[in-house]
Parts: C-alpha cells; structure tokens; sequence
C-alpha cells in the first residue's frame, strides 16, 4: 500500500478539529489541501473518487505534468482533467476557480506558470479575508442560533406538555403553526446570508432551503450548514494564525511547521509526483513561517523534546519523541533522523 500524505499525516488531521468550536459555539471545517501544485504539474494526495462501479478509486500520488492536460472542466463541483474526474470540491466556485487554475497553466507560457502558481497559493494565506469570514459567520450565526433553540424548545418542551393537557387536531394544527413561525424566518436568513457568501452557490442554497422547510429539525441547524465551507480554499495554518485566541493554534502550527521542515518519506511515488511535491513543500516551507512570525507567532524555533528520563539523548525533531539510543529513524516517523537533544538545548538558546 502506498503511502501518500502529502505533508499531511494523521496526526495533523486529528489536531485540526481542535481550532474549532470558535466563540458561540460557531463551528467552521477546516480541510487540508488534497493536491499539490508546481509549475511542473499538479499530483493528488489522500484523495478518493467515486468511480461509475460505484467504488473509490485511490488517486493518491497521480500526477499530470502541464503539458499532459489536454483540458479541464468543472461538472457539478467535480473537477474533470481529460474527461476524468479528478477532484470533488464541496463548493462549486472552488471547483471552478481550481479549474480555471489548470486551464490557464496549461495554455501559459512555461515561464508564466509559476506566478500563476504562486497566486493561486497565495489566495489561500490570505489573512484578512480568512478573518472577515471568521467574523462573518460568528455575526450570521448568532440570530440562526437563537431561532433554532426557540425552534427546538417548541418542539419537544413545549408541544409535548400542550398536546397532553388539551390535546385535539385544533391544538395541533395550531402547534404546527407556532412552529412554522421559527422556521421559516430561519429559512430566510439562511437563504439571504447563504447568497451574500455563496452567490454562485444557487442550486445547494435552493435544495438546503427546501429540505429545511419540509424537515424542521434541519432549519435547527441552519447556523452549521450556512458556516460549513466558508473557509473552503484556505489554508489550515492560516486559518490557525487568524484564530489568534483559539487554544491549540499555536501547537497547530508549530506541529505543521516542524511536519513541513522533518517531512516524512514518501514511499513509491512516482518521479513526477516527487518533483511537483517537493517545489509545493518547499514553497510553503518558505512562505509559512515569515507568514506566522509576521502575524506574532515569533517562537516557532522548535519546543523543547521533554525527556522521559536522564538517559534520553536523542530526540525526534518532527514529533519531538525522545530516545535513550541513537536509531537510523523516529519510530514513528519514517525518514526522519534522530538529532541529540544537546544539539537541540543549545540550538533552542
Ligand atoms: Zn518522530
């Protein structure tokens, strides 16, 4: 089995979740990149389609070189390179600009390709827009929030107890009106601030808003759906430095940042593959940590490794494990050398 996380292991997968809930218990996902970009190509990562036998097909690792690609389309939020489809977005504006993206490399002068590159990926460390829509979807959520609770409240505390003292189809018919009430000013909020956000979001706003109407529980939720891809198409560790107070954004993007310089090895991949990565990691290797000192995370030099005992020497500079013995690799880390703590102490000084 081939290995392939794009400098993305699990256990940043897991420490995303922890950037979120956000104040008000406002919740945004937030998503890894799954490809990676150079101006020799562009290569999938953890990345998994449907196929027409109703199977997911591993991507991981396929790459096109520019010059492979003969086109690029977007159908329902796919994107589809040569007529196949490569990449599922959950927002069709970020299909389309991804695509946009490849057909304009494709046709650029070779010389042109990088800064088109280097655009796109800029796009998605921008700070102050990623700031606007955290702001944003804490002001939307608050008025969803409080409809859904009342919703709620009159569903299952209020209709319950009505029902069982005075009972009849009247007070039912009058229930489910009192109900309505709730829902359908949720509905409309939800359609007007989906539109401001999503405006070429049409079709998923009009579907979102119809199942709402007719199952209300989901009119409950109208906050979580209208947040849930805001913050698609940027990047997690700015998205981390932009929550200036969340909890674990430092250690968020301290850990990446250590991923980013001890990368793991990666197993079988092809030469392409190889290339297009190591230019997309070390672009971001480059840019991330001015981006991070320049927004007010200044200690990025490496956390102390903790050692377990006096006899721990040795330390793995990409999970920070400690060893007694100087091994080739870090257990867990495959690839990464071990360094000697003392190395680290003064280095850290
Ligand atoms: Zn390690």
């Amino acid at each position: 089995m081939i290995r392939c996380t794009g400098g993305w292991p699990a256990s940043h997968r897991s420490a995303l979740a922890t950037l979120w809930p956000l104040p008000m218990g406002v919740s945004l996902q937030v998503n890894p990149p799954s490809f990676s970009l150079s101006p020799i190509g562009l290569t999938l990562w953890n990345q998994a389609v449907w196929t027409n036998l109703g199977r997911s097909a591993d991507q991981c690792g396929r790459s096109w070189r520019w010059e492979q690609v003969q086109s690029a389309e977007v159908r329902d939020s796919a994107v589809h390179l040569n007529g196949e489809e490569i990449l599922r977005f959950p927002l069709r504006q970020s299909a389309a600009a991804f695509a946009e993206l490849i057909e304009s490399a494709r046709v650029a002068p070779k010389a042109e390709r990088e800064q088109l590159v280097i655009r796109f990926l800029d796009a998605s460390l921008d700070l102050v827009a990623i700031s606007e829509r955290i702001d944003a979807a804490i002001y939307e959520a608050n008025a969803l929030r409080w409809l859904g609770a009342l919703q709620l409240a009159l569903m299952f505390l209020v209709a319950p107890v009505v029902l069982s003292n005075l009972g009849g189809s009247k007070v039912l018919s009058a229930l489910a009106l009192t109900i309505l009430i709730p829902v359908l000013f949720s509905v409309s909020l939800f359609v007007r601030n989906h539109r401001r956000t999503f405006p070429e979001e049409r079709w998923a706003r009009v579907e979102t808003a119809f199942i709402m109407c007719v199952s209300w529980p989901m009119a409950s939720r109208a906050a979580t759906i209208l947040n849930r891809h805001r913050l698609q198409g940027f990047h997690p560790v700015a998205i981390a430095l932009a929550l200036k107070d969340a909890k674990n954004s430092r250690e968020f993007v301290a850990r990446t940042l250590r991923d980013l310089a001890h990368p793991l090895r990666e197993e079988e991949l092809s030469a392409d593959a190889l290339e297009i990565t190591d230019w997309y990691l070390e672009w971001y290797r480059r840019r991330l940590p001015v981006l991070a000192a320049q927004h007010g995370f200044r200690e990025l030099s490496p956390t102390a490794a903790v050692p377990r005992s006096s006899d721990d020497e040795f330390y793995c500079p990409r999970c920070l494990a400690a060893y007694t013995r100087r091994i080739t690799e870090c257990a867990d880390c495959p690839g990464v050398e071990l360094q000697t703590l003392q190395s680290h102490q003064s280095e850290g000084a």
